[in-house]
């Protein structure tokens, strides 16, 4: 078994789930008393949020370069950024080490093409839904035509992110607010959802929506477990 680095902290309500996650993976996978072996950097979410929102993405970059390099040199063979959004720095990561990176989008496309699915959509952060960097890997890398919500849905879906998900808040009323929005997409033609947003499953799952759901979270945390076992 190869090592996985893991960015996290973005949240680290999410970091936890991917750290069970690649934990019952590999128990599952291997049996016994196996676990994954692996080493998490953990960064202080405050600072990045405030650089997001004032847009200081070259800032960013130099965070997650430094992240990354860090695990490098802990031992990782492998590292993944545990957010969707923050792969908007991804060629600072890249750049910045000489172990494989693996990109969160690439797996999610990955998996909604082997599902057969042409039309999907994304809800996450207003970065991840509005910029290009993830929807380009979707629709070029995979051929997969991608929706999102309206701006004011769009507004909703960030601020329910950062105002309760990424702080530990799940509520019914903010459930019923993403299936309004998913029902919304389904009606433009939607097949699937991307929860694009490490935290979303933590709110929405398979059995709350019509269409199926593509949990970022579980996809990339497998994907990650395949590397680490089959390397
Ligand atoms: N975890 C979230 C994501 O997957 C949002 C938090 C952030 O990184 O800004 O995009």
């Amino acid at each position: 078994m190869k090592i996985l680095g893991l960015i996290g902290g973005m949240s680290w309500e999410s970091s936890i789930v991917y750290y069970q996650l690649i934990n019952e993976l590999v128990k599952e996978k291997l049996g016994g008393f196996h676990s994954c072996k692996n080493v998490m950097f953990t960064i202080d979410f405050d600072k990045t949020v405030k650089l997001q929102h004032e847009g200081k993405w070259d800032e960013l970059d130099l965070i997650m370069a430094d992240a990354a390099q860090r695990l490098e040199k802990a031992g990782a063979d492998v590292i993944i950024l545990c957010t969707n959004t923050m792969h908007l720095c991804s060629k600072a990561i890249t750049d910045s080490i000489t172990v494989p990176f693996l990109h969160i989008a690439e797996a999610t496309g990955m998996a909604i093409k082997n599902q057969n699915i042409k039309k999907i959509a994304l809800l996450g952060t207003r970065f991840t839904m509005e910029k290009d960097f993830y929807k380009d890997i979707l629709t070029n890398q995979f051929g997969i035509e991608v929706i999102i919500p309206n701006e004011q849905e769009r507004t909703k879906v960030h601020n329910i992110i950062y105002n309760e998900l990424v702080q530990g808040q799940i509520k019914d009323e903010s459930r019923e607010v993403y299936k309004n929005i998913i029902a919304n997409l389904e009606n433009q033609g939607a097949e699937g959802v991307i929860l694009g947003c490490t935290e979303i499953p933590l709110l929405i799952s398979d059995s709350d929506v019509n269409i199926p759901t593509f949990a970022t979270t579980n996809i990339h945390a497998e994907k990650a477990v395949e590397w680490i076992l089959n390397n």
